[in-house]
Order: C-alpha cells, then structure tokens, then sequence
C-alpha cells in the first residue's frame, strides 16, 4: 500500500467516525403561520403581478429533474409530450452553434429532424441520440448550412445500426428537376460512392437504400408525411429561390412549426396560425454594428437580409400574427453585443412567450397544459450512444455485409501490413477479426446476449412499449 492511500483511508475512517457521531437535529418551536407565509412567498407575484416568464402555461413540468438545465439521458420523454432540441443554430458555424438542425421527439417514439446542418451530427452525439435513431429527415431548402451534415449522417449513420429501417429525405422539388431534393441526394450518391464501397465490407441491410420523398414546393399546405398520427405539411417560402419550404409538424393536438429560412410572408401566417410552438428564423437589424465587428460590409448584409431573411421586428410581427404558446427564433447569431437588441425588436410586435433558439442545445419541453424552455448540458466528449433497436421479436439481426476486403482491395498493400508478432509484446496474442466471421445474416437470440447489449441496444425500444401502453391505457 502507497503512503498516498494509507493517508486516504485514515481520513476516511475519521469522517465516517465524525458522522456517526453527529447528533440529529434539535426540534424547536414553529414560527407563527403569518412568519411562515411571509417567508415563504414574500416577494412572490402569487396571482398579483406578472413578471418575466409568468405567462399561462409556462412553466416546468413535475417530471423534469431540473427546472434550469437539461442533461442527456436523465429524463424520459413522457407519453403526451412532445420534446423539440436545438442541434445546430447558426448559419454561420463555429464552437457552440453548429448550422441548423432542430430534433422533434414524441412521446409515441417517433423521432424527426428538421434540416440537418454541417456539424449538428456532434450535438445529436451529445445529446445521447443514437444516429440509427434518425430515419427521416426534413429539409427546408438546398442551402448547404440546411443539410451539409447528411453525407455523414447516412454512412455513419449506416455503420452504426442503420440496417433495419431505410433514411428518408423530404424535401421541396425545385423549378427545374436539376435543383430539386431527389437532384441533390443523387448526388450525394455519387460523392460518397468511394465511402459507399468502403463500407460495405461492414453490415449495412436497408442502410444503402436512401429514399427521397420530393414534394412540389407550389403544392402550399400539402402533406409530407402522415403516419402514427403525425402530420407534417409545408409551405413556400422566400428565400430568393425557387425551392424553399417551411414545415408544420401536428401530432397529439400540438403543433410544431420550423419556418425554414425566408423573407416573412403572408403564407407564413396563413399556415402557422395558432400553432403552439412556432420557430423562425431571425437577423436583428444591426447592420453596421455586425458588420464592424464581422468585418462583413454593410452591403452585403444588409442585401442578404433584404432578399432572403426575416428581419426580427418583422419576426415579432408574424409571432403576434400567429400567436403561438411559445415563440422561438434560431438560424441567428447569439453574441453577448446583438442579444438585447434582438429582444427589443421582437418585442415592438409581440409581448408574449419568447425565447431564443439558441446556442446549440436549447431544449423545448410541451404538453397540451405546459411548454418549458431550458438550456440543454452537452458534454465536450461525449460518447456514442449504443445502436437502438427494435427488439419486439426477440432478436438482434446483423446482416451480411454486402463485400469483403479482397473485392475491395488489391492484395499488395495488404501483404505489406506489418506482421503483428513484431509489435505486439510477448505472451499478447489478440485473435485478428480480419474476416467477417460469419456467411450470412447473424441471428442472435436475445436472451443468449450479454445483458449489457440487451440493455443498452434496447432502451428507446422499452421506453416506446411503456409510452405507447400508457397512451393505450388513457
Ligand atoms: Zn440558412
Ligand atoms: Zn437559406
């Protein structure tokens, strides 16, 4: 034993002495009721003043551990809710805001994505979401800050148990059939088809077999989806092009709106009157300010805000337009010298619930009564989450990879891998899994698993069960 934890050990016996010694608390006389109440609720608005939050249905729900902060895979999502976390904010990307990406979970285990911009795939890593776990995504228009991160969602997305359910990309067509959806995922193909062959050595199932749901993007108020009692339909935004839409998604008489970007509209209202939690995007007038400590000229923000974004004092007019429980703007800046500035132009037209979209993991919890906004804790280095899946027939089902090194690879470089003895220290023989070890599809009983497999693989698929029995139950 070192000198170091004999040390330790003595302090601890001193401490664990110490508390057994202590004697419990004294009882005392009660202060009076009147002491009590004064106490206690002093300086409270009760029901006679409203200040900052106060307004109707905001505020945090029982099940939530912290009314502050939200922390990754510390709270369940509860049957009736439905849970909306920012994952990438800005369409400009640096540390702390990823480009846009927002993640809407239901409490009947449904999971979609809003645009998925370059980078938000590390917040979704530290948000605990297993990347099998997204299978559509719905993106609002081509600009690349809207869908830069699908290349890596899709391949690692893949690798890491994507084998069982094929993604899904919706999306607007454009005017000609060159800049529409289906165009661009075509060629994504074709830029991944050296990491598409590289990873076919590993299972990949349906994970290949992208599929593109393009809808006209003049066919305004049409539906996208409509499965499980989720429906998402879209609009045309301005957004210079040809091409963008805005989504409302409606599950469980809630209604969830990503505007998408876009210069605000008279359709903006018409389709996302009364929605409960409305989200736009939003540049604050500060031209010359931004501009000054950019380094960008004024001119160029300025006609980039004119003919493709939403202004916010004109954000602040379409919320009181469309009034919903909860207003929200992202797809901005979030600096310490525009911040206030932002809320005062918003605040010109609308005078209720408000908050930012932004940085990266903000967290919207909402139920039919309730909506909270609470900054999400996102860990620097998270891990992966375990792959999730559906384990309702009692087995973990691993396709046969599609290839193998050797159709891949010319034998050359492969026999000028060096020989493991030389590096490997003596008496350490590690067995090489240099071939799949198996010739078809992998079956695996659940029970014959580790228990940790089980466990960790079968999470979200658990928690579906109990939701969905609840549901069933009310
Ligand atoms: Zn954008
Ligand atoms: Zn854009």
């Amino acid at each position: 034993m070192t000198k170091f934890t004999r040390f330790s050990l003595a302090m601890m016996l001193t401490l664990t002495t110490c508390v057994a010694l202590a004697a419990p608390p004294a009882k005392q006389t009660p202060s009076s009721e009147q002491d009590i109440k004064a106490a206690l609720s002093g300086g409270v608005p009760g029901d006679r003043w409203k200040e900052g939050l106060l307004f109707e249905g905001v505020k945090p729900m029982p099940w939530l551990k912290s009314a502050a902060n939200w922390f990754p895979g510390t709270e369940e999502i509860q049957p009736e809710e439905m849970r909306v976390t920012f994952m990438g904010t800005s369409p400009s990307i640096r540390p702390g805001q990823m480009n846009t990406s927002i993640f809407v979970e239901l409490g009947n285990g449904d999971k979609f994505v809003f645009d998925m911009g370059e980078g938000a795939v590390s917040n979704y890593v530290a948000a605990r979401v297993a990347l099998n776990q997204i299978n559509h995504v719905f993106i609002t228009h081509l600009h690349v800050d809207h869908f830069g991160s699908l290349p890596y969602l899709w391949m690692f997305g893949t690798w890491a148990g994507g084998w069982h359910e094929q993604l899904t990309v919706h999306g607007p067509s454009g005017r000609t059939p060159e800049y529409g959806t289906q165009a661009m995922v075509d060629g994504m193909k074709k830029m991944l088809g050296w990491h598409i062959d590289a990873f076919s050595v590993f299972p990949v199932g349906k994970g290949w077999d992208i599929k593109v749901n393009e809808f006209d993007f003049r066919d305004n108020g049409g539906v996208v989806y409509e499965e499980n009692g989720v429906k998402v339909t879209h609009w045309q935004r301005s957004h210079a092009k040809d091409g963008a839409s805005g989504y409302r998604l409606d599950w469980n008489d809630m209604c969830f709106v990503w505007t998408g970007d876009g210069r605000p509209s008279e359709l903006d209202i018409k389709y996302a009157k009364g929605c409960d939690l409305y989200v736009t995007e939003m540049q604050a007038e500060l031209m010359e300010i931004s501009s000054g400590v950019q380094g960008v000229p004024p001119f160029l923000g300025r006609y980039t805000v004119d003919t493709h974004h939403t202004p916010a004092y004109a954000a602040g007019y379409l919320a009181n337009q469309i009034k919903p429980r909860m207003f929200m703007t992202t797809h901005m800046a979030f600096d310490p010298y525009q911040n206030e500035e932002s809320v005062a132009e918003v605040r010109e037209h609308w005078k209720g619930p408000f908050h930012f979209g932004a940085p990266d993991g903000i967290v919207v919890n909402m139920t039919k009564d309730l909506v909270w906004v609470r900054e999400g804790i996102l860990p620097d280095f998270p891990n992966n989450r375990s792959p999730q899946f559906d384990f309702s027939n009692g087995q973990l089902v691993v396709p046969l990879p599609p290839t193998t090194r050797e159709e891949i690879q010319e034998p050359f470089v492969r026999e000028q891998q060096i020989d493991p003895k030389k590096y490997y220290p003596e008496g350490y023989h590690p067995v090489l899994l240099e071939d799949w070890p198996v010739k078809s599809d992998l079956v695996v009983p659940l029970d014959t698993m580790p228990p940790s497999l089980t466990n960790g693989m079968g999470e979200e698929w658990r928690l579906k069960q109990k939701n969905l029995e609840k549901l069933g139950k009310e």
